[in-house]
């Protein structure tokens, strides 16, 4: 998968490919469809937010559908 990630605040986005994570007990893997970005992303790519940690993948207004379920996850799944 390809992910856009911020490394530092002010910096500019990187897109790299990695591995699809597997889900963990009581997770899912949501495959996203769309995303959002709104003024709370730019605070955090611009180091306003004081709780963001770097690096950073923006955007968390998401819409997707359950890939994959992990041991434990009885709902929602596809
Ligand atoms: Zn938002």
């Amino acid at each position: 998968m390809f992910t856009a990630i911020a490394t530092a605040a002010d910096a500019p986005l990187t897109v790299t490919e990695r591995d699809v994570p597997e889900p963990g007990p009581g997770e899912v893997l949501v495959e996203i469809t769309a995303c959002g970005v709104c003024y709370t992303d730019l605070d955090v790519l611009q180091g306003h937010w004081p709780i963001a940690r770097f690096p950073v993948v923006p955007g968390h207004e998401i819409t997707g559908v359950v890939a994959a379920a992990g041991p434990g996850v009885s709902w929602p799944t596809s």
